[in-house]
């Protein structure tokens, strides 16, 4: 027992190293290695995490702001001299489609050209982390091109194609309305009832109705209830008592996003913010908790993995991390979507990691 006690003191002693971190994110903004070519399309997304990581970090002094600031409006997608684009807008992900640069109106009409709601949402929580006052948004355009995603069942898709529809892009939409001060892109009453067919029988919530539970849906349930500021209302005080228990039973070290999984970092985040937002986040053990993030801690090029022993990936994760390490404040800063707004993990479907 004695040298149990030891180890975990030992365990405990691993420094945070901040500016590791600094660096990591900043390289993230830079160059990205090429087996990241595949995320071009969701550019901004990545963008969005390392700002957070360093905003986080208190570190964002480190980058040009305005720069990056016309860079993102850059990728709003405008309306047409005639309108006629106005379902389609949004934010896109990067200019990978070859529109020409331009940060004002009118939009160019291009046939594959549209917003995509994952990276709306990441866009327009970038330029609010960056201190911009959202003035050159077209909430209008934005609002028309959200509201044309939403399907009968109250879920979303994510780009005017089609594409998978569920609660990740309701959570997108509850924020992107939120952000813009402005629910009219959404009809409320049916997200909610589509958000709450999706809870289970063992009072987590899945990815639709009939689906497994899962802490990444969890999240995004909770946290679209949150912004639209109607958890007691859609949700009885049994059920989220229940909520609260399956979410604290997430815990081992770190915390599992499924019963019998093993810890996975970014789950540290996402049941975690919901145990926040539930207002029982106090109930869990942060120093297991922050212990198991600081051992996937990379010492040399900084970042964090899923797991101790093995590599950072993308910066998506990173801030998640850093998130918990800091440890408060998650609802409390809900209102600026700087912190409660992470759960691009699940959200730009390009991730299969998380298990
Ligand atoms: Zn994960």
């Amino acid at each position: 027992m004695a040298e149990e006690e030891n180890q975990f003191e030992e365990f405990d002693q691993i420094d945070f190293l901040r500016d590791r971190h600094v660096r990591f994110f900043q390289r993230t903004l830079q160059v990205l290695p090429e087996r990241y070519a595949s995320l071009e399309t969701t550019r901004l997304t990545i963008i969005f995490f390392a700002l957070s990581g360093l905003d986080v970090l208190d570190a964002l002094d480190v980058i040009e702001k305005n720069i990056m600031i016309e860079w993102i409006y850059s990728l709003q997608v405008l309306p047409t001299e005639d309108q006629s684009n106005l379902s389609r807008c949004g934010f896109r992900g990067s200019s990978h489609i070859g529109i020409p640069y331009s940060t004002k109106g009118p939009g160019v009409l291009h046939p594959y050209d549209s917003g995509h709601v994952a990276m709306t949402y990441t866009g327009l929580c970038s330029l609010l982390i960056l201190g911009d006052d959202l003035s050159r948004v077209n909430k209008q355009a934005c609002l028309a091109g959200l509201k044309a995603l939403q399907l009968e069942d109250g879920s979303f898709y994510a780009v005017p194609e089609g594409s998978e529809n569920d609660i990740r892009f309701i959570y997108c939409a509850a924020s992107i309305c939120y952000m813009l001060d402005d629910w009219s892109g959404i009809d409320i009453q049916k997200a909610i009832e589509y958000i709450r067919g999706s809870l289970s029988y063992d009072n987590g919530f899945g990815q639709g109705a009939g689906r497994e539970s899962h802490g990444g849906w969890t999240y995004c349930a909770i946290a679209s209830l949150c912004l639209m500021g109607r958890l007691e209302e859609a949700l009885s005080q049994r059920e989220l008592d229940r909520i609260r228990r399956w979410c604290i039973m997430r815990q081992q070290t770190g915390f599992h996003g499924r019963p019998n999984k093993p810890v996975d970092t970014c789950y540290s985040f996402w049941v975690g913010a919901t145990l926040e937002l539930l207002d029982v986040f106090q109930y869990t053990n942060f120093e297991k908790n922050r212990s198991f993030i600081l051992s996937t801690q990379d010492r040399l090029v900084g970042g964090f993995a899923k797991w101790p022993d093995s590599h950072p990936g993308s910066p998506r994760s990173q801030e998640t991390e850093l998130l918990t390490l800091q440890g408060d404040g998650l609802k409390a800063t809900l209102g600026q979507n700087r912190h409660c707004t992470q759960s691009l993990l699940n959200i730009t479907e390009q991730n299969s990691v998380c298990i």
